[in-house]
């Protein structure tokens, strides 16, 4: 019987009643595993409501209490990366050293967020005006929303919410319904922190408890990763319903390789930013851009590392590559490759033939030379283990390449010319740059995000632009006069 996953409300789990549920399926096996409640508009309200209700005292509870919860969660996670990492490889199928590292990357973002009360702090003029002094405070917007996707189901909570809660707001996730156990388990944690209850809810659900959250007079602000058409919805109808929203979309991400650039080091970049996580990450590598003759050695460094990498139940130790989400996923994966032979691109390696694991949601790695702007392996994004290679004759024909592609969240290049890589820095038009550096995931304390149609909305997630999102900015102007000196003025004041 798969095992029923429930929503989590005012600190502990809840019980779906509207009758609907999803499949949730271990990739590797194909089994399916567990059966996710799916909110009715009325659940979603009472998730909503309890975070309201947490709202006023949470808001008010002293930043180095709300800093002793964020170092609390902080230790416990930490303590249970392992049990998180199960949870993601059974659900996401995506291997175990992999799912550790998904955690470890949300982990950084708590461990920003203890740093809460340097990252409210205002600023203090005095004397802007005779007697007079200017500050400025910031202070949380309200209840916040969370919809993350499938690909980082405890990383992207963790960009949201450590945040948001440490500003002093309370959150309602709603993870997708493909892997949700991990964000009960995040719940459990907080629970287990110390955080009052109702300032983390989880509601599961589809189209109708995203559109309820869009739609709620009591939600201020909505955090969206996903995919682009998505990510353009929620920013469309949250921003006409007055709420802040940032919304983080799809990805296309090019990796540029110049001729002078170290043929192994860009091979090994190569595979691994294009085959981890089976291609399911916003910032792998789907484009292999060759500069001049590049690509006659690049090609086959890349070809001769594939055959070598082991695909597998990532459960089991060794396997560096697990299974596509779902099977209509993985078909739809190879029916792109199928698309891309028939437009002329070159298969280097063909993953539809590879011998994978025949239980499960699994496709071999593929690899396409030769491919050109107008094929679909190149204008849309595949979400899978494809990598497209482009030759170009010179670096200014790969860059327009780069900035004439609608999608913008990560770009690398591959040189050891640093007046080219400062160059390419300058002059491409994407939110995250690679030097020799494949996946440029930014610190926790930088922020993350793309441009262009990777990201619906003005600030980036987590980091500095996350505390500015998370927070209103209040300014107060003060003096104490003496009484005695009042006047009537009906002039414009001025600081004179
Ligand atoms: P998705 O857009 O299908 O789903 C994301 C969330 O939106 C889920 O919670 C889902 O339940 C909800 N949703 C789906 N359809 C909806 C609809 N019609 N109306 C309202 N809500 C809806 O994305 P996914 O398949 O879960 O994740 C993969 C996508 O996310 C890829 O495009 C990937 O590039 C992108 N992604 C982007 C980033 C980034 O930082 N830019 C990070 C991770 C993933």
């Amino acid at each position: 019987m798969p095992t029923p996953i429930s929503h989590w409300i005012s600190g502990k789990s809840v019980a779906g009643t509207s009758g609907n549920t999803a499949p949730v399926y271990n990739p590797a096996t194909g089994e399916q595993t567990g059966a996710v409640d799916l909110a009715s508009v009325e659940e979603v309200n009472t998730a909503v409501a309890a975070a309201k209700g947490a709202l006023h005292a949470w808001s008010r509870t002293s930043l180095s209490k709300r800093s002793a919860v964020l170092f609390a969660f902080r230790e416990l996670v930490h303590q249970h990366v392992d049990d998180l990492a199960a949870i993601l490889t059974a659900e996401h199928g995506k291997v175990l050293a992999d799912a550790k590292g998904e955690v470890s990357r949300g982990l950084e973002n708590v461990e920003f967020a203890t740093g809460i009360p340097q990252l409210m702090k205002g600023d203090y003029s005095e004397h802007a005006g005779t007697g007079v002094d200017v500050y400025s405070i910031r202070q949380p917007v309200g209840v916040v929303a969370g919809i993350t996707p499938f690909n980082f189901p405890a990383m992207v909570p963790l960009w949201m919410c450590a945040n948001a809660i440490a500003c002093g707001n309370t959150f309602v996730l709603k993870p997708s319904e493909k892997d949700p156990s991990a964000s009960l388990l995040i719940a459990d944690l907080w629970k287990r922190a110390g955080l009052p209850d109702g300032v983390f809810n989880v509601v599961h659900g589809d189209k109708l408890s995203v559109d309820t959250l869009l739609d709620h007079p009591d939600v201020a602000a909505l955090s969206f990763v996903g995919s682009t058409p998505i990510a353009k919805y929620i920013y469309e109808r949250g921003t006409a319903n007055g709420k802040r929203v940032q919304a983080l979309g799809g990805a296309k991400n090019h990796m540029v390789v110049l001729p002078d650039a170290d043929i192994d080091l860009a091979a090994d970049s190569a595979v691994s930013a294009a085959y981890g996580a089976a291609g399911e990450r916003c910032m792998a590598i789907s484009v292999c851009v060759t500069v001049g003759d590049v690509a006659d050695d690049l090609v086959p460094a890349i070809s001769k590392r594939l055959p070598s990498l082991r695909i597998g139940d990532g459960s089991k130790d060794g396997n560096e590559m697990g299974p596509l989400i779902t099977a209509e996923h993985r078909d739809k994966v190879a029916s792109y490759i199928d698309a891309g032979e028939k437009a002329g691109a070159t298969v280097t390696v063909d993953g539809r033939t590879a011998e994978v694991p025949e239980e499960g949601f699994f496709l071999g790695t593929t690899l396409l030379d030769n491919v050109t702007p107008e094929m679909t392996v190149y204008t849309d994004e595949i979400f899978g283990p494809v990598l497209s290679v482009v030759r170009c004759e010179t670096f200014d024909e790969a860059l327009q390449l780069v900035n004439d592609n609608p999608y913008a969240n990560g770009t690398a290049i591959f040189t050891r010319d640093g007046g080219a890589a400062r160059e390419f820095q300058s002059e491409v038009q994407v939110g995250m740059v690679g030097i020799n550096v494949p996946i440029p995931v930014p610190v926790a304390y930088y922020s993350f995000g793309g441009w262009k149609d990777s990201l619906f909305g003005d600030t980036h997630m987590y980091g500095p632009e996350g505390i500015a999102f998370y927070t209103r900015g209040k300014v107060v102007t003060s003096r104490w006069p003496d009484p005695a000196t009042s006047s009537v003025d009906l002039g414009f004041p001025t600081n004179r």
